[in-house]
């Protein structure tokens, strides 16, 4: 399975915003683009002006980045958003949201959607009692999503990564049930609801030149 292994921080540089791929890191002043405002490898302050397509590539490496998708992938997900019936920009988003690495982020379990991504590879989640570990499955209306408790047998383990659940508002299409330690997807992701800071239609028209 391919993903990426260079410092996550220097994607946040290069975008030149905060892109919150860390977890709590992102919230403090280690954060590497509070302490270095310039893209890596660039050492002379330059003025630049972005043209149309400068602009639409990095909202597409923008969400790219949020959602640690490799090009190839995301390139899938356009063309099935392409042919989908629905607006191709919000199809696209959903079709990201309804990832499990990212459904594990937003039902809160993980802190990140790059910590969501290794604890369903490391097998700690079920998705309707069946053991699941490819972060991209894709979560439909009614699917039911747990930990596994094999983490049982380290409760240390459990209680450390489910303390202080929910830690953030959980959206509307999920409902959480924090005693059991599981949540399900009550309905599609509602595209005005995704707060991912990206704007779809420039990666409609990226790809569409
Ligand atoms: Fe991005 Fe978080 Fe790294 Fe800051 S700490 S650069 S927000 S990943």
């Amino acid at each position: 399975m391919a993903r990426y292994t260079d410092p996550v921080c220097r994607q946040c540089r290069r975008i030149g915003e905060k892109l919150f791929l860390k977890g709590e890191r992102c919230f403090s002043p280690r954060c590497a683009v509070e302490k270095r405002k310039r893209p890596p490898g660039d050492h002379i302050p330059r003025r630049r002006r972005s043209s149309d397509w400068a602009l639409q590539l990095r909202e597409k490496q923008k969400a790219r980045f949020s959602y640690g998708v490799l090009e190839r992938q995301f390139r899938m997900y356009f063309e099935a958003a392409k042919e989908s019936q629905g607006v191709t920009g919000e199809v696209l988003l959903q079709l990201l949201e309804r990832r499990l690495d990212n459904t594990v982020y937003r039902l809160s379990f993980a802190e990140s959607r790059r910590q969501g991504r290794q604890l369903v590879t490391h097998g700690h989640f079920t998705v309707n009692g069946r053991k699941v570990n490819i972060p991209s499955f894709r979560v439909g209306e009614g699917d039911v999503i747990a930990w596994r408790r094999v983490s049982d047998s380290k409760p240390d383990f459990v209680e450390a990564l489910t303390a202080g659940i929910p830690r953030r508002p959980v959206p509307s299409w999920l409902a959480l049930d924090v005693d059991n330690l599981k949540g399900e997807v009550v309905s599609m992701p509602d595209p005005t609801e995704i707060d991912s800071g990206v704007d779809p239609r420039l990666i409609v028209e990226f790809y569409s030149r």
